[in-house]
């Protein structure tokens, strides 16, 4: 069902003259801040001492307290720090010092759905989560627009949390596009399931196996970069815009045709399985005990291993070198940046 697909559902009464807490200033953080600074918001900002991301949010404007200070002050406390740190953070510093009656708020269900962080009976708990990277809730809602939200409420103390939720994803811009109301379970085993299967993992993984399937046949591997990799975004934006049916219109008739007959020999049965498997570990939660028990107990030596082994890939090296020569990658199209 799709909620306040025009500011004018939003009830902003409940937000109005409200102090939030933005707990982090990185990725979903800035956005969150400065948008809802911009829409009218006391925005105060909670750091840790001698965090880098102090004088940027300064430099913004923006006031900087530390977490349990930023908490105190807030009717609002939206917990934007990575998911692994969240559950220490809240116990230590948010919790002892959160208002009877005010609200906590999460970009992703994680904490709150594997119960790492449970909050008392007297808050409103509920969730906006960008379907879509911090730097673009930033970049669309300074344009006009928003990325859409999902967005749920795990507990209703005050009797306005769902009020109070949609309101917060106008004050980001969100409700500019549309907001979809979920649960906190559907939106982390969907969120995790999309990054790992198909957005992160799934193309990084096909898009490695076809550079490796020509360079290993002998072709050049700047060739493969372009065949396997650059023109991804090409094709994707064309299915972002319009659809599968606009990118098909765009290419050529062989192109279709092969897209029929081997897509789907490619990406087949055992990739089907292997992603019901990765399901089931998601929802039995094997998955979220692997990453925090590899964060806690291995101070994420596998994680630093992997993003090694991948740094090093020479797809990385290759592409590295030929994106150095696309001389308009270099100025406008950091997506890294608002
Ligand atoms: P992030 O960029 O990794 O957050 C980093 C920020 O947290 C930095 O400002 C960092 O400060 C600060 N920080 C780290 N430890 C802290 C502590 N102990 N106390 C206070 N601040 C601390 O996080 P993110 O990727 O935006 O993710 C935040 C949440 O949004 C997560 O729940 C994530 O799942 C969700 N989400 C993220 C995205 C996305 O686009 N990344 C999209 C949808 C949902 P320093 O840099 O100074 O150390
Ligand atoms: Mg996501
Ligand atoms: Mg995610």
């Amino acid at each position: 069902e799709i909620t306040g697909d025009d500011d004018k559902d939003v009830n902003w009464e409940v937000i109005k003259g409200k102090t939030v807490a933005i707990i982090g200033y990185g990725s979903q953080g800035h956005a969150h801040a400065l948008n809802l600074k911009e829409s009218g918001l006391d925005v105060v900002v909670g750091l840790y001492n001698g965090s880098k991301s102090k004088a940027v949010a300064e430099s913004k404007g923006l006031k900087v307290l530390p977490v349990g200070e930023a908490t105190a002050a807030a009717d609002i406390v939206m917990i934007l720090i990575p998911d692994e740190k969240q559950a220490d953070v809240y116990k230590n510093e948010i919790a002892p010092n959160l208002k009877s009656g005010a609200a906590l708020a999460f970009a992703h269900g994680f904490n709150i759905h594997f119960q790492q962080i449970q909050p008392p009976a007297d808050v409103d708990v509920f969730m906006v989560a960008p379907k879509g990277p911090g730097h673009l809730v930033r970049r669309t809602f300074v344009q006009g627009g928003g990325v859409p939200d999902v967005f749920a409420v795990h507990q209703d103390a005050t009797g306005h949390a769902f009020e109070l939720a949609l309101a917060y994803a106008r004050g980001i811009g969100g409700t500019r596009s549309g907001c979809i109301q979920t649960t906190f379970k559907e939106e982390t085993e969907t969120d995790l399931f999309g990054e790992q299967a198909v957005l992160c993992g799934g193309v990084c993984s096909l898009i490695k196996n076809g550079f490796e399937t020509l360079v290993a046949a002998g072709y050049q591997p700047e060739i493969a970069y372009f065949e396997c990799f650059h023109e991804m975004k090409l094709i994707v934006d064309l299915m972002y815009e319009g659809g599968m049916a606009k990118m098909r219109k765009s290419i050529s008739n062989t192109a279709e045709y092969g897209d029929y007959v081997s897509g789907p020999r490619v990406v087949a049965e055992p990739s089907r399985k292997a992603m019901e498997q990765v399901l089931k570990e998601i929802q039995d939660g094997t998955f979220a005990n692997k990453f925090l028990t590899d964060n806690r107990a291995a101070g994420w030596a596998n994680f630093y291993a992997m993003r090694r082994i991948n740094a090093e890939h020479q797809i990385e090296e290759v592409g590295s070198k030929l994106r150095g020569m696309m001389s308009w990658l270099k100025d406008g199209a950091d997506l890294s940046k608002d």
